[in-house]
């Protein structure tokens, strides 16, 4: 099925955000892998389809000494780099080269911060700019950067940060960070950025949940069976080793982007989706889950940590040699059972599980349905399996509802499984925006409704917090899995336990 594709574009979420004539964006480690990887090339697709401001600045900072035009030559080849040749549009590259200028200042130290001042006042009616902020540094200078950001008083009412994860190492850390940029920004702008919450697909979960009604009556305890997530990785720690170690996959993937997913799968419908609402509904999931006795960890966590294996065909070191280490104790793999404790989940387990080096790349959500109440085809070969509904947020962004249908043919009834299949790539003839690119452009309007709040952060670090404790006080490490394989064997038993397996995306 081919839809023509649309020219509209309404944010959702927030129908009052409007697109503002003027912005200044200004991009604290613009010349980093973030900026260039992913925040440049982002900004240079919306450049292209005309979505931002007319007047757009956008103010690279680092403390290398480079000019604009240094910083253009970087940007060119980067957008050169990450961006498809075939959207490589030289007017719109030049375009985009065009609004970019680079400060050379040290987000640690007083000096230099009167250029950017400078820079930002520069401008004809400079208050009816949106100033945007977006902290692509290490997460030790968000504050300091807002603090400064204050000092030199470019901080008013059209202005708002961005910030990447980690915020913060855990409960407490996270209370200072938040603090500290709560001090000068005021809550309503601050976007904390999730990018899964970007992707198309997770969107369309939104969407599909709550723009039919086929799915919402069966969407609770009486009708599904459990839910599973999985965000596997076949890539191991790579370069990020350093920050990787100290952090461990329960607080790299679970704290934020399993938990939001799963927030999205169990929240219970806004009044609209917009604004407050969709994070309003997201915070009562986390403030609804069941919390962990240090009993309950050591019986529905598991920790795991990967050793040298075979990894598409290509051998893969063990963490401990990518780190460059003799030993480390921090998980690279994590799989859970969480409960949703309200009226609509109470019973229904939800099974998370994350990890690197793992056997292929995929992020899934999977609905499993409860078996059919009664065998209506008594003697069919094959019989009926519980419907699911599994919703791929990547690589091939779609959704598969697994049905039971009857083979075609005389002699008898036999019973197969079918799968409805909607890939986003097969059913829209236009392009799928990257997650920044959508975030980007809500940053500029101002819509906050896909961006955690405060209270849904520290939500998420409170309810990680037990299983942070009580690994830390056990004394059994990490159990181990070989690289290229679906993780520890304990993360079958913890489904086998229930009577229940992982899904496999291609069952
Ligand atoms: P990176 O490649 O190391 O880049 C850091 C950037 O910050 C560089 O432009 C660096 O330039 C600048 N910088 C460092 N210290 C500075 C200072 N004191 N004052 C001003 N600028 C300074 O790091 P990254 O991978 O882009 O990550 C940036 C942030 O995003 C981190 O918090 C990271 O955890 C988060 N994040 C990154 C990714 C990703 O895909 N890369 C994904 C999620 C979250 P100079 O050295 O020239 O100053």
């Amino acid at each position: 099925m081919h839809l023509p594709s649309s020219t509209s574009h309404h944010p959702v979420g927030d129908v009052s955000a409007t697109m503002p004539p003027v912005c200044d964006f200004t991009v604290f480690g613009g010349t980093g892998d973030l900026a260039l990887r992913k925040l440049l090339p982002a900004l240079y697709h919306r450049d292209l389809e005309g979505h931002l401001p007319e007047d757009t600045r956008i103010i690279g900072v680092s403390r290398s000494e480079i000019d604009d035009e240094g910083y253009r030559a970087e940007v060119r080849a980067a957008l050169e780099r990450f961006v498809e040749p075939a959207l490589l549009e030289p007017e719109a590259v030049e375009r985009l080269l065009g609004r970019l200028h680079h400060l050379c200042l040290d987000a640690d130290t007083a000096e230099g911060w009167h250029l950017l001042h400078g820079l930002l006042k520069d401008r004809p009616r400079e208050d009816d700019a949106v100033r945007v902020f977006y902290l692509a540094v290490a997460p030790r200078l968000f504050g300091p950067t807002c603090e400064r950001l204050a000092e030199i008083g470019v901080v008013n009412e059209r202005a708002r940060v961005v910030m990447e994860k980690p915020i913060g190492h855990d409960l407490g850390s996270a209370r200072e960070v938040n603090d500290a940029v709560g001090s000068v920004f005021a809550e309503h702008q601050v976007f904390r950025i999730d990018h899964y919450l970007g992707k198309e697909s997770v969107q369309n979960l939104l969407v599909t949940r709550f723009a039919n009604t086929f799915l919402e009556p069966l969407w609770n305890s009486q009708w599904v069976d459990h839910v599973q997530i999985t965000v596997s990785e076949t890539v191991g720690v790579g370069s990020r080793g350093g920050y990787y170690d100290h952090a461990g996959a329960l607080r790299d993937m679970v704290q934020n982007h399993l938990l939001q997913l799963l927030c999205l799968v169990a929240m219970e419908p806004p009044t609209y989706v917009g604004r407050e609402n969709v994070r309003d509904e997201k915070l009562k999931v986390l403030q609804a889950l069941k919390p962990l006795t240090p009993a309950d960890v050591d019986r529905d966590t598991v920790r795991g940590q990967y050793v040298a294996g075979l990894v598409e065909g290509e051998r893969a070191a063990s963490y401990a040699d990518d780190l460059g280490a003799d030993r480390s104790d921090t998980e690279t793999f994590v799989a859970l059972k969480a409960e949703v404790q309200n009226w609509r989940w109470a019973g229904v387990p939800f099974y998370l599980r994350t990890g690197k080096r793992m056997d292929r790349r995929v992020s899934e959500i999977v609905v499993v349905f409860k078996e059919p109440p009664h065998a209506m085809f008594p003697g069919a070969e094959g019989g009926a399996s519980a419907n699911r509904l599994h919703i791929c947020v990547q690589p091939d962004e779609g959704m598969r509802l697994h049905l039971t249908a009857k083979e075609p043919g005389p002699g008898g009834i036999r019973l197969r499984p079918v799968s409805l299949d909607l890939s986003y790539a097969t059913t829209f003839d236009q392009r799928s925006p990257e997650a920044y690119e959508r975030l980007l452009m809500d940053v500029v309007r101002g819509n906050p409704t896909l961006f955690m709040r405060r209270d849904e952060v520290e939500a998420a670090w409170s309810w990680v917090a037990p299983i942070l404790d009580r690994w830390e006080e056990s004394p059994e490490p990490p159990r181990r899995y070989p690289a290229g394989t679906p993780g520890p064997f304990a993360a079958a038993a913890l489904l086998e336990r229930d009577g229940r397996s992982w899904q496999e995306t291609d069952q």
